[in-house]
């Protein structure tokens, strides 16, 4: 289990020893964070015959318990072979959850358990829920069966119904970052030079794939020279939007590069005096340039990414023209 997992497992074992959890869990972080860890634990725990406190061999007494599945009860074995009839996992079908799909979970939610207390659903990448199947998830949030959890997942929040949301207990997994993640998912990290091109004091979990697969690591040292080189004033804007359209981490990548010269900027100005010489007021405008695009792609599934690429490095490239030509003014 992830370390930053600990403490929201502490959470979820005193209100289950409570009999206080909620019907509805909404669990929201990136690609990495140990959401479906997180989810599959507390499956076992809730469908557990007699459920275990993992801290009871450790000698600090302080740490408040963390319970788990016992891994060799009847259900949690069902559980291992997929087959235990208490809990049933949806599944983004074509890349999306469909209505039927939710009608499937909301029958098998009002049937009594077999072999458990409780039934769970589990909800694997809520936000590509279609509208009807968010309004049919709705009812069945608003009048929840007894005994019944269901656990949904998500990497972006903002795409759910809002009534979806305020219906659920939300938990925002939160990850190290900086050393502490590299630290912690050390075992699957590259070995990457002293030198890396990932800035190791902001690096977060969402860096995942860069930081684990070297051939995403050698796109993301070619896209970050690219951008680098546009901002010094070269006219790569062609071959930086070809790295946009091809690589599907190319608007995160914009993102995280932009806020890092960024924070250079106002924390460490002094250490990275060989750096770029780059205006503050340029890289806050070409953040929000930047955001807003990503915000454009991402409202409207159907976007034209091709187009709204185009527009943006079109923008990138208007606010360093104009920072070039006051530069000359001034
Ligand atoms: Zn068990």
């Amino acid at each position: 289990m992830k370390p930053w997992l600990y403490i929201h497992q502490q959470i979820f074992s005193r209100q289950f020893s409570a009999n206080s959890l909620p019907h509805a869990i909404l669990i929201n972080g990136a690609t990495g964070s140990g959401k479906l860890e997180f989810a599959q634990w507390l499956i076992y725990l809730l469908s557990c015959q007699q459920p275990e406190n993992i801290n009871n061999n450790q000698e600090n007494n302080d740490q408040e318990s963390i319970l788990q599945g016992c891994g060799h009860c009847k259900s949690c074995l069902l559980l291992n072979s997929k087959t235990y009839p208490d809990h049933l996992n949806l599944i983004a079908d074509k890349n999306s959850i469909g209505v039927d799909d939710i009608r499937q979970a909301n029958g098998f939610l009002q049937k009594t358990a077999h072999l458990g207390k409780f039934k769970t659903v589990l909800i694997e990448h809520a936000q590509t829920m279609t509208q009807a199947a968010a309004n049919a998830l709705l009812k069945t949030l608003e009048e929840p069966s007894a005994n019944s959890v269901i656990i949904l997942l998500t990497n972006d929040i903002e795409m759910l119904l809002p009534t979806i949301v305020s219906r659920c207990r939300v938990l925002n997994i939160r990850p190290n970052i900086g050393q502490a993640l590299l630290q912690s998912i050390s075992g699957e990290c590259l070995k990457l030079e002293s030198s890396t091109e990932l800035n190791n004091r902001f690096i977060n979990i969402t860096q995942l794939p860069e930081l684990t697969d070297i051939t995403i690591n050698e796109a993301f040292k070619n896209f970050k020279e690219c951008y680098i080189n546009l901002l010094s004033g070269q006219h790569v804007e062609s071959q930086l939007l070809q790295q946009l359209l091809n690589n599907e981490h190319g608007l995160r990548w914009l993102e995280q590069i932009t806020v890092n010269l960024l924070r250079e900027q106002f924390i460490t100005a002094n250490e990275f005096s060989n750096m770029l010489a780059l205006d503050a007021e340029l890289l806050n405008n070409l953040y929000k340039v930047i955001i807003n695009g990503c915000k454009v792609i991402k409202s409207y599934t159907q976007a034209n990414k091709q187009f709204v690429c185009e527009q943006l490095i079109m923008s990138i490239s208007d606010l360093i023209e104009q920072t070039k030509i006051n530069g000359q003014e001034s």
